[in-house]
């Protein structure tokens, strides 16, 4: 393992004057400028007749998008043999297409020769020729028979490429088909990770002076993994920069909500509670300690009804059952906890009732609006304060109906909260930015949900940070009870193994999701935070972050159009420290592959001198 070092006097400075002084460190400032003379900048090639790997291209592009990769791209579709391209413009190349296959045999002796004089290359889909067999540290075993046919499924990583990746471990039943080629290893290399035959997977070696990460599957197709394009090219780069929005976001779907005073199996067994109960006694106090021990805040999704109807007459019927009693004064759960809730949390709002807004489901879009408008006048009725500036859809699910409901009826509403992945039709697979089908809207997708975070949950939110230096999370309150037994639909389920809330030795959902916290912070304790309200506002302005850089020998030149932006700089291991103008070490540490510090800017011109 490689630990960060730093000369004793320097080390003093920065990081006494850096943490101790984070807010005030106006000392380090400096009147400096220059000007980026040539900005860093990719070379992505791929190839457009390549249909299997078109979407791990696409992947790419957004990768270097929110990590604003300046780039450009080379498509071999019309290759004749020779590339024009001048690899001294690039400090790192990327492969993203099978058909790598097609470079003749001087184009592959000019890469190998970029990489040789210090460049980095990076393989995100696998491909083979075997004029760069050296370069990857392989050989087919037999040409005619590409793939490997067994013990390609499940990867295990026994690597930092992030920090927290080492050991995570995706078993078969995910991972059944990596779609790996059949390799004869030779040369030393790290082994970054392994199907869970222990065949390597992802590997990653120096060649003469630069550096080559190669990924013998075809999964980063997989939307959710382009972190680890960014982390790859991180891994093969002497240098490289990337701004970060830097935050995380909490939500609680179906909170404060509906909540009947019934009698469900894991609730009643552990704290002989009806749910209504167990909302107001345990679940909205544990998770209060729980923001208060961790840091947290939350955005909760607001539910007034249920089983309620789809048009007019509407009401709060549902929203006023749950009761329980405090000192023999009864009292209302939903509102009682939502107006605390308040205080320090955002309340959002996640519907009328539980009816995704499709029009399938409303008939017409005047349905839609009266109850939305119905909501915000009960939703001041109630005390529930401001009106709600996050709409989360039920189930993850709306349609452009929907969206033009929301703009035409809910001006309040300016976030919608959907989900990451899934189906872009039913209002999915959604990107951070302003929503497809009405700009007026600005999407802030759910990457990972519940209290259980299992190896690839793990890995989905290691991709996300890795992408955007973002979290964001949907728990709810009732996931405990949603066990095989209770949901017929596996899809549905939430608490597989039956786990209490709390447990006896901490064996409970709440417990797990409060260790899992605590590592996570452990590794990104830079991270912040906020409600979605906050990160709409922190999102809006990275989107309008534009940055420069430019490498030399020993140092990294920056410039921004903002000040206060959060940097990640990673650098090779070789360089022992770092030395700022104009920034503050927010947070350093290692990888397995380079040495990082996570910088706050103080200006708009940064310099790093590396040591
Ligand atoms: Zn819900």
């Amino acid at each position: 393992m490689v630990v960060l070092k730093m000369p004793r006097s320097l080390f003093n400075m920065i990081f006494m004057v850096c943490f101790f002084l984070f807010a005030s460190c106006k000392t380090q400032k400096e009147k400096i400028d220059f000007s980026i003379e040539k900005p860093e900048k990719v070379l992505l090639i791929y190839d457009s007749s390549d249909m299997y790997s078109s979407e791990c291209v696409e992947n790419a592009r957004w990768a270097f998008k929110y990590a604003k990769v300046n780039y450009d791209e080379l498509d071999l579709l019309d290759y004749q043999g020779k590339l024009v391209q001048d690899f001294q413009n690039y400090y790192a190349i990327v492969f993203a297409t099978e058909f790598i296959k097609k470079l003749s045999k001087d184009d592959c002796q000019r890469i190998k020769n970029f990489v040789a004089n210090g460049g980095g290359l990076a393989v995100i889909y696998r491909g083979y020729n075997e004029n760069l067999s050296e370069l990857f540290g392989v050989k087919l075993r037999d040409a005619r028979n590409l793939f490997l046919k067994r013990g390609n499924s499940g990867l295990v990583f026994n690597a930092n490429l992030m920090p927290m990746l080492k050991n995570t471990a995706i078993p078969d039943s995910i991972l059944r088909d990596l779609s790996m080629f059949d390799f004869i290893h030779f040369g030393s290399k790290s082994i970054i990770a392994t199907s869970s035959d222990k065949i390597p997977v992802v590997w990653q070696l120096r060649y003469g002076l630069g550096k080559v990460i190669y990924w013998n599957t075809s999964i980063l197709v997989n939307k959710l993994l382009r972190g680890f394009i960014t982390r790859s090219i991180i891994s093969v780069s002497d240098k490289f920069v990337q701004p970060i929005s830097n935050l995380a976001v909490i939500f609680i779907d179906d909170f404060p909500t509906a909540v009947p005073n019934v009698k469900k199996k894991l609730i009643w067994d552990e704290f002989n509670m009806t749910m209504a109960e167990y909302h107001f006694f345990i679940f909205y106090p544990d998770m209060v300690k729980l923001a208060d021990e961790i840091g947290l805040k939350y955005t909760a999704g607001l539910t007034f009804n249920y089983g309620a109807d789809i048009k007019p007459p509407f009401h709060l019927t549902e929203w006023r059952v749950g009761k329980v009693k405090v000192f023999d004064k009864e009292v209302e759960v939903s509102k009682s906890i939502a107006r605390q809730f308040k205080s320090k949390n955002e309340l959002a709002f996640h519907g009328y009732n539980h009816i995704s807004l499709l029009v399938d489901e409303w008939k017409d879009i005047e349905n839609m609006k009266s109850a939305l408008r119905f909501a915000q006048k009960k939703w001041e009725e109630e005390g529930l304060g401001k009106l709600p500036i996050t709409y989360i859809p039920p189930t993850n699910w709306i349609d452009s109906i929907g969206v033009q409901a929301i703009v035409q009826s809910f001006p309040s509403i300016k976030v919608i909260a959907g989900l990451y992945s899934g189906f872009f039709d039913v209002g999915q697979s959604r990107e951070f930015g302003p929503e497809p089908w009405n700009r007026k809207l600005y999407c802030i997708p759910r990457v990972s949900a519940g209290f259980l975070i299992d190896d690839y949950t793990k890995l989905l939110i290691l991709s996300e940070v890795a992408m955007l230096g973002v979290w964001t999370h949907f728990i709810h309150p009732d996931d405990v009870i949603y066990t095989p037994d209770e949901v017929e639909n596996p899809e549905l389920v939430r608490n597989w193994f039956y786990l209490p809330w709390r447990g006896k030795n901490g064996e409970g959902l709440y417990f797990k999701f409060k260790e899992w916290l605590k590592d996570f912070k452990k590794n990104y304790p830079y991270i912040r935070f906020m409600t979605c309200a906050e990160a709409y506002e922190e999102m809006q302005k990275f989107d309008n972050l534009m940055i420069e850089y430019e490498f030399f020998e020993d140092e990294i030149r920056i410039k921004t159009n903002q000040k206060e932006v959060f940097l990640v700089a990673d650098i090779d291991a070789k360089y022992k420290g770092v030395e700022l103008t104009n920034a503050v070490i927010v947070h350093s540490g290692v990888t397995d592959f380079t040495n990082f510090v996570v910088l706050k800017t103080l200006d708009n011109s940064v310099i790093l001198k590396l040591r």
